[in-house]
């Protein structure tokens, strides 16, 4: 028999996380955000689940025409543009639109030959101070673009620090009403949290990503417990081995953990080499058939302990959920000290992958 670790994507719940995302904002369209491989779920996998969407969001070429070749004929957004003026053939050729965030790109596009023109979003820097232009270049960077035969549809794009917070949309949202005024401009600049949070934001096109995965843009499951969102990806592996602890033994590597009493734990065959987080601390929540107990010790490449003193009926072969439904990859996550975005995206190539 093979290693038993296998991850599922649950595509009814992907299908139905994109209806409550559109629920959120009515009146927008929505880019279904699948930048690195869908968030580690795999973008071919999942694509012709998120065929309601109006439009896919990414980062790869690669991944755009993946998508073309498969034929998906409604837009794809480059979230980042191109990064060479050499691949606005490709962009024109599969008709992607791009992101501009630099003076060099707009250079580029007035010299490009293009078959036709791209549609393009501006984006500004609304003090992420990541990619962008400031709010003061909006109007003239504006202009430049309008005048230019390869530019069709032009779309105001930004980006929220921190929409997970009450007031985290204030600030960069009057910065985009300065930038934008007297301009009659299309906008987007809603990620997940602010799709579900924050319904001023929304504009014309809105950018959930996480959300459509099932995990909490805040890191906090309880944050999104009561909208519907279902987790898409369950992690699962199963015990391979039982040792009955001594009050005083050790447990893997460091012996991080030792038995305060006799107890009993599993072995599961699954370590950070399947893209578990290696700082997952002892305490971090696992089910093992259907029961949800705790991690124990360091997480090894291979393997993880986890205590069965809340399950005595369990055994080798017994089930183990490492995240999914019972225990959501938001708490794995906290307790390891990350987000669910980094957890599903490290996913590891090994972890074979079913799709429901
Ligand atoms: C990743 C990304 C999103 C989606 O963010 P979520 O928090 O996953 O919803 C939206 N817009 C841009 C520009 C992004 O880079």
């Amino acid at each position: 028999m093979s290693r038993p670790i296998v991850a599922t994507l649950d595509c009814a719940a992907l299908r139905q996380n994109l209806a409550i995302s559109r629920q959120a904002a009515p009146n927008s369209r929505v880019w279904s955000v699948v930048k690195a491989n869908a968030y580690g779920h795999g973008i071919e996998r999942i694509w012709q689940s998120l065929s309601d969407t109006d439009g896919f969001a990414l980062l790869g070429l690669e991944e755009a025409i993946l998508l073309r070749e498969r034929g998906w004929k409604k837009p794809i957004l480059l979230l980042e543009g191109f990064f060479n003026s050499d691949e606005l053939a490709i962009f024109d050729r599969y008709r992607l639109t791009t992101s501009v965030h630099s003076n060099w790109q707009i250079q580029a596009l007035a010299k490009a030959k293009l078959s036709a023109p791209l549609d393009v979003y501006v984006k500004m820097n609304s003090g992420m101070n990541r990619l962008g232009f400031q709010p003061e270049q909006i109007h003239n960077v504006w202009q430049k673009l309008r005048a230019l035969e390869n530019v069709g549809e032009m779309t105001l794009m930004a980006h929220f620090a921190e929409a997970e917070k009450n007031s985290g949309v204030l600030e960069p949202m009057k910065r985009v009403e300065q930038a934008a005024e007297g301009l009659d401009c299309p906008r987007s600049l809603a990620n997940s949290a602010a799709t579900l949070w924050h319904p001023e934001t929304h504009y014309d096109w809105v950018r959930p990503g996480i959300i459509l995965y099932g995990a909490s843009p805040s890191g906090q499951w309880q944050d999104i417990a009561g909208t519907g969102l279902k987790p898409v990806m369950t992690l699962r592996s199963e015990i391979i081995g039982i040792q009955n602890l001594k009050a005083g033994d050790g447990v893997g590597y460091g012996y991080r953990y030792h038995a305060h009493e006799e107890q009993r734990i599993g072995v599961v065959a699954c370590g950070y080499a399947d893209g578990y987080p290696r700082h997952a601390p002892t305490g971090t929540p696992v089910a093992v058939d259907g029961v949800v107990t705790q991690t124990l010790g360091a997480v090894s490449m291979d393997m993880i302990m986890v205590d069965l003193t809340p399950c005595p009926q369990a055994g080798i072969g017994s089930k183990v959920e490492l995240w999914g439904n019972q225990v959501k990859i938001d708490d794995v996550a906290s307790a390891a000290g990350t987000v669910g975005y980094e957890l599903m995206c490290a996913l590891a190539p090994r972890v074979p992958v079913e799709t429901l």
